[in-house]
């Protein structure tokens, strides 16, 4: 049970304005998330970590010296936006180029990846690494294809140590490969979490049983057993890691730091009758424990659960280990005093609610010619249609998410449509045409939904603004163009194709349909009604497949069944603005 909050939708602000309140000493809120609020050497290369929140003290509470330079924080559980996670590098960076280091995640990848492309295209060296800990998220053959739990601390502070030793961007990054190699993790669950204001919890564990093998996001378990007791959990839980030693490693004499993690509502006295056994299974099997950890460093939200990481030390990976961190959440032995940077004064409140998070909200308009503009009240209207189909069936998309994903697609979407409509709104008042109307409204989505959708729909709607210009009125071809354009750009920037059980299942067809009905002459409002069909079609059919992107995928079989949940939002989208394009106030301007 999450029992307090104001309004849901403001929690995630809410929270960061609260821990940067509490927290000046350490960090300094910018756009997206926080920064240090202490002076780092010009010229170190900063160390940008993130995710959602709901996971405290990743990510917020672990920057400041020894550890990030700056967390970039999504909403509940919802990667944040690239904007966000650009912004978060740009006021981190110090000259020598960015690392980023988050959970290996669909949408935290599609973000961090783009706002890498933008750091570069503006001549900022920036380099990745996943983390990629968690065992029971696939097979170590597909161990790329692992997301990242608690272990994201031992890979963060690697690249933390390292940069704080000197070391430059490529260094940086071998060290933090290196220490994601050698990190290992397993996590069980007794109950699921519920976000601040859902009335049901993400999941559910039946009494007296335990999920093993969940997600942070509350992603389901692969496994289920009755609960064990506290030795019995530690046997499993160190039998499972002993089975997967990194390759290279000799167990007898091998020096691991051991992590036991609350993932929120465990007691850490639990926690500790739970280590007492595994520190004596680890000494039995010949290790030397080091540093061990016990507590809560990658929560998710009000989760019973642990896991346990295992963190394979070598000399220089040790040696790093050593060094001092000072942030808000984790210290580790003594930081020399740090001054603070200047902005620090400033009050941290309202230094960030204030501060807007997509710079080109502020850009002015180009008015379009009346012919645009009047297209430019079509979009609004078909946005406004998006947001009632959406808030129809928030919480049918978010129920079927939960069943293999995280059940936030419904609230996902909410987000970012009603942002595109208070963009496009903003638009429209301010005399733009289509093009800038839409183009508002996409990077608006974007922003502030997050996560893998969020950042999906900023891409379809952003390449239909683009082929609608700001000048005269957009032809039917040019609309079935813009969405080609859309689908092409999606699969390129997800890498998801037709048959992966995502939305591209959807957009592909609507596409070629919408493509194939205008090309044979019909209007635009007859051939997208033709196209919606298709749509719906397939994005029903999801229901036989398994998925195989997106955070799905670690939980095939339990979907089986089940549509994909970004592909059933898209068809309801679609089909929703078929009927308004075809209403007869809409029929002069679906003349195209
Ligand atoms: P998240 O997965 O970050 O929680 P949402 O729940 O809002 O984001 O959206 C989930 C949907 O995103 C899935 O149902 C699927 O349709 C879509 N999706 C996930 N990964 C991809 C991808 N690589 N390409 C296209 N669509 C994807
Ligand atoms: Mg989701």
């Amino acid at each position: 049970m999450t029992r307090l909050w104001n309004d849901p939708a403001d929690f995630a602000d809410e929270m960061i304005d609260g821990f940067v309140a509490a927290n000046g000493r350490h960090v300094r809120r910018v756009p997206g998330g926080v920064v240090r609020a202490t002076m780092s050497p010009a010229g170190q290369v900063a160390v940008v970590i993130g995710g959602g929140s709901g996971h405290y003290p990743a990510f917020g509470g672990l920057v400041g010296p020894g550890l990030a330079h700056g967390a970039a924080m999504g909403n509940l559980f919802a990667s944040p936006s690239t904007q966000q996670v650009y912004s978060v590098a740009k006021a981190a960076e110090l000259g020598g180029g960015v690392f980023f280091s988050y959970g290996n995640y669909a949408g935290d990848v599609l973000n961090f990846d783009a706002a890498q492309e933008r750091l570069r295209a503006e001549g900022i060296a920036c380099e990745t690494v996943t983390v990629t800990d968690d065992i029971f998220s696939a097979t170590a053959d597909e161990a790329h294809k692992r997301r990242g739990i608690a272990g994201d601390l031992t890979v963060f502070r690697i690249a933390a140590a390292a940069a704080e030793s000197g070391a430059d961007l490529a260094e940086v990054t071998r060290l933090a490969r290196r220490a994601n190699e050698r990190t290992r993790s397993i996590g069980v669950a007794f109950t699921g979490c519920t976000l601040p204001g859902a009335e049901q919890p993400l999941f559910t564990v039946p009494e007296g049983r335990m999920a093993i093998g969940l997600g942070i996001h509350g992603e389901p378990g692969v496994d289920e057993t009755d609960i064990p007791t506290a030795d019995g959990l530690a046997e499993l839980l160190v039998e499972k890691l002993l089975a997967e030693v990194p390759d290279g490693v000799q167990l007898a004499g091998a020096r691991v730091v051991p992590i036991l993690n609350g993932l929120g509502s465990l007691k850490y006295e639990e926690m500790f009758v739970v280590y007492r056994r595994i520190a004596q299974l680890l000494a039995d099997a010949g290790l030397e424990l080091v540093d061990p950890h016990v507590g809560e460093y990658c929560t998710s939200f009000d989760m019973a659960g642990t896991s346990l990481t295992l963190f394979w030390l070598d000399d220089e990976l040790e040696a790093l280990w050593q060094s001092p961190v000072d942030t808000p959440a984790y210290r580790r032995g003594a930081v020399a005093a740090h001054q603070r940077t200047d902005t620090s004064a400033r009050s941290p409140i309202s230094a960030g609610a204030a501060a807007p998070t997509t710079a080109t909200a502020t850009e002015a308009i180009e008015p379009g010619d009346e012919a645009s503009r009047s297209a430019a009240r079509t979009v609004l209207a078909a946005l406004r249609t998006v947001v009632e189909t959406v808030d129809a069936h928030v919480e049918e998309l978010g129920r079927i998410d939960a069943i293999a994903g995280d059940g936030d697609h419904g609230i996902g979407m909410q987000r970012g449509s009603h942002a595109a409509l208070a963009a496009a709104t903003a638009a429209v008042d301010a005399g733009a045409g289509a093009r800038t109307t839409l183009a508002r409204a996409a990077d608006a989505w974007a922003d502030r939904a997050g996560g893998t959708s969020g950042a999906l729909w900023g891409v379809i709607l952003g390449a239909v603004a683009a082929k609608l210009g700001d000048q005269g009125r957009p032809e039917a071809a040019a609309v079935a163009a813009g969405v080609a354009a859309g689908s092409r750009a999606v699969t390129d920037y997800g890498k998801a194709e037709v048959g992966d059980k995502t939305l591209v299942d959807a957009l592909v067809p609507f596409s070629a349909t919408l493509t194939q009905a205008v090309d044979g002459g019909a209007r635009l409002a007859d051939a997208w009604r033709t196209a919606a069909h298709a749509a719906t079609r397939a994005a029903q059919a999801t229901a036989d497949l398994l998925p195989r992107m997106g955070r799905a995928r670690t939980h095939g079989q339990s979907s089986v069944g089940t549509p994909d949940p970004g592909a059933i939002s898209l068809a309801l989208i679609v089909t929703a603005v078929g009927e308004l394009l075809a209403a007869p106030n809409q029929k002069e301007s679906a003349n195209g």
